[in-house]
């Protein structure tokens, strides 16, 4: 039997090369990517500068199919130009947006791009819904779902994300020439957990919160992952818990032969029958 274990789980596509990405071609960042830095500059270095990813997550399928039906439920009413009922109930004067690219700038991978020359990236978000109010101006609309008893809680960090999200789809559109309004929304389901049973079926309360933007941040911050690519590895945040636990391993690990780089030796028939050859981890 062959083991096969990579030399390094290291990817080689869309890392930002100083060579070619400092003037000539254009390196594409996603929103996700730049709240990737605003958390740990050296995770993202290690990603898209040294092709190191955080390990993977397992996908939100539910809230992905609360989004995917949320959406649904918005075309509806964007290909009638009608008002939804839960804009109505909120009082919230606009219709969801109808655009020719607004599937694209919903696709992940896609989205909404654009051009920043001063820092010669593309960047890029998928936006989850864009109303329109009276005046012509864009809101942009996020869809999250949860399921917490009590009311939301918008000091948590993860909500200080929602809102830097929020905020870079609005500078996005803003930045495509678009009349984008400050107020934003995010309409929430939140799944309840009051109900006598599950029977086969999940029910949400769905509110809409609205949020003044500020994109202001935006533009320093690109230049600052700029500065970032463009430099050395930066220091270990002392405070985040992963890091601990990977500088704790590897100081174990450095004492012991699995220390080594990942040698897969190759066997002979012959010796393949005997014990298996020590794998040599970095
Ligand atoms: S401190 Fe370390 S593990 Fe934590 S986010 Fe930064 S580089 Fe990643």
């Amino acid at each position: 039997m062959r083991y096969h274990i990579p030399m390094y789980f290291r990817r080689v596509k869309n890392l930002y090369n100083p060579a070619l990405h400092n003037s000539g071609e254009p390196f594409k960042l996603s929103r996700s990517k730049i709240e990737n830095f605003t958390r740990c500059p050296r995770c993202f270095y290690l990603d898209r500068r040294l092709g190191i990813d955080q390990p993977s997550m397992p996908a939100f399928t539910l809230n992905s199919a609360v989004d995917a039906l949320l959406k649904k439920e918005f075309d509806i009413h964007r290909s009638a130009g009608t008002v939804h009922p839960l804009m109505k109930h909120y009082g919230i004067d606009a219709v969801p947006f109808a655009h020719p690219m607004m599937n694209e700038w919903r696709e992940n991978f896609v989205g909404i791009q654009f051009f920043h020359r001063p820092s010669n990236f593309i960047l890029t978000g998928a936006v989850d819904d864009i109303w329109k109010d009276k005046d012509g101006n864009l809101m942009v609309v996020d869809y999250k779902a949860t399921s917490v008893n009590g009311d939301i809680d918008w000091n948590s960090e993860w909500k200080q994300a929602y809102r830097r999200q929020l905020e870079i789809y609005q500078w996005l559109l803003r930045n495509l020439g678009h009349k984008v309004s400050n107020t934003g929304y995010f309409v929430y389901a939140n799944g309840r957990k009051d109900k006598e049973a599950f029977d086969g079926k999940l029910e949400f309360k769905v509110e809409i919160f609205p949020y003044q933007g500020n994109g202001d941040w935006i533009e320093p911050v690109i230049m600052e992952i700029r500065q970032c690519l463009n430099g050395s590895l930066p220091p270990i945040n002392e405070k985040c818990e992963f890091c601990i636990y990977r500088k704790s391993a590897a100081e174990v690990e450095n004492k012991t032969e699995w220390s080594k780089e990942v040698i897969i030796k190759k066997r002979s028939k012959k010796s393949a029958a005997k014990e298996p050859e020590p794998i040599h981890l970095i």
